[in-house]
């Protein structure tokens, strides 16, 4: 299929909308939201040059970072709630959002960093298209949840260099119970298999800067080791441990945690030497740590 082709048959998926597996099919061209809240028109919060990600990923100048407005998971602890939740932010039309493409790749990012772009994807890759006959040449990051349809993922393949996929619960129960949405663990599976099949393990330039591959983040909750891993050894059996993994410390209990006791807190130091532990245990050997 060519470039024009998948970016086509992704806007079939944008209105009823089938883009996530939540498939409510809003009717997104007639001005309806899905359940998360977004309409036609992409919505953004900010972009920068973003230098909070893996090292291999941010590299020297920063990771060209656009983060999107509005969610599709309800994360009743998500650090971004004023613009993923509230939906703070500005609308851009494609050209905009190609310009500001170009415009990062002038200012020297390491690669073009679509954060939580899932439910504007046609509007983005049809942008990023734009911005490739303009004269981009970086690589372009996905950054998600892992709740990703395989439909949709697999239309992003040729576009999407680098995946940064979120693998968040070792069971979809708790899917359900703290980001609000069905089979998260199963989705994000199967989402990873075909991440891995299109752009496989990491590969680095000659500077060390990530320029293919795929980086799973856990987040360590509080109460969270043995849901960190539950999720290795799901991890180690599905793939291997030569994957990296971004181990992801600094959880703060912010928007509605209060309301969950097990996770309205932040780690404890003993928690953060665990989880590293476990990892080694697991056999892991690639990838980092991050405490804030
Ligand atoms: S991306 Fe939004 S509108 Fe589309 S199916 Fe998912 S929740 Fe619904």
């Amino acid at each position: 299929m060519s470039e024009l082709e998948k970016i086509r048959e992704l806007y079939k998926l944008l209105s009823p909308c089938y883009l996530c597996p939540l498939n409510c099919g809003a009717k997104r061209l007639k001005g309806e939201q899905g359940t998360c809240n977004s309409q036609v028109v992409p919505r953004i919060s900010s972009y920068t040059l973003y230098k909070g990600e893996e090292p291999p990923v941010s590299g020297q100048n920063g990771s060209g970072a656009i983060f999107f407005s509005n969610c599709n998971l309800r994360c009743v602890y998500c650090q971004n709630y004023n613009f993923s939740q509230l939906g703070k932010g500005k609308d851009v039309s494609v050209l905009e959002l190609s310009e500001i493409m170009m415009k990062l790749q002038s200012m020297n990012a390491s690669n073009i960093n679509l954060i939580t772009a899932t439910h504007f994807l046609p509007q983005s890759i049809a942008a990023l298209r734009l911005a490739r006959q303009k004269g981009l040449s970086l690589p372009i990051v996905l950054n998600t949840s892992g709740y990703e349809s395989l439909e949709v993922l697999r239309l992003l393949e040729g576009f999407i260099d680098i995946y940064l996929t979120d693998f968040r619960y070792a069971t979809d129960e708790e899917g359900i119970k703290y980001s609000g949405v069905p089979f998260v663990s199963t989705f994000t599976l199967s989402a990873i298999k075909e991440m891995l099949r299109q752009v496989g393990n990491i590969t680095f330039d000659s500077k060390g800067i990530m320029k293919k591959g795929v980086i799973i983040r856990i987040l360590v909750f509080p109460n969270g080791i043995e849901n960190l891993r539950k999720i290795l050894r799901i991890i180690k059996k599905e793939f291997s441990t030569d994957i990296y993994i971004s181990l992801m410390s600094q959880y703060v209990p912010v928007y509605l945690a209060k309301n969950f006791p097990e996770i309205s807190r932040k780690l404890i130091k003993y928690e953060i030497l665990e989880s590293i532990k476990v990892l080694r245990e697991e056999g892991f050997k690639n990838g980092w740590v991050q405490y804030d």
